[in-house]
């Protein structure tokens, strides 16, 4: 089962898409040019709503020892920092693989517009894979939600990655 792709009321046309797209490979840079520490590969980009770039993050687990440092996560922190506020009204995350339920919480609370991302991650996704976190009609705050950009590219950078463990 494929989940629909490019839900949410927003406009979205070749414009959009194609500022979906370059957030996306701004994404991939930042989680290829990550230091070789043994983490899975994910890049985060949080950038505001004139696009101008907050913060970039990758899935820094192992770096950091912490089971919380997500690329989503991270990024949302350095962002909220810059902007010395922990609200990201307006803002945009894009990030290399759907985010999980905990990076959606964080999404939610941290009031992203949009949310942008690249591979679908059928195991652990909750941004319409396995749960859909981020659109629940309970929840107060639903952001809109853009996935498989750059779909390829984003599950290439992961399946190079674990190859390597073979
Ligand atoms: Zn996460």
């Amino acid at each position: 089962m494929t989940p629909a792709r490019g839900t949410g009321s927003a406009p979205t046309g070749p414009l959009s898409a194609a500022a979906d797209e370059a957030l996306i490979r701004r994404a991939i840079e930042v989680a290829g040019a990550a230091p070789r520490t043994g983490d899975v590969p994910i890049g985060a980009v949080v950038v505001d709503a004139e696009g101008r770039e907050l913060a970039v993050a990758c899935n820094a687990r192992e770096a950091l020892g912490d089971p919380t440092a997500h690329a989503e996560l991270l990024a949302l922190r350095a962002a909220a920092a810059v902007r010395g506020e922990w609200r990201l009204e307006g803002c945009t995350l894009a990030v290399t693989v759907e985010p999980c339920t905990m990076c959606a919480g964080a999404i939610g609370l941290a009031r992203v517009a949009r949310v942008v991302f690249g591979a679908w991650e059928p195991k652990t996704g909750a941004a319409g894979s396995l749960w859909d976190v981020l659109r629940d009609r309970r929840q107060n705050h639903r952001p809109e939600v853009v996935g498989g950009v750059l779909e390829q590219e984003c599950a290439a950078l992961l399946e190079s990655f674990f190859a390597g463990f073979r």
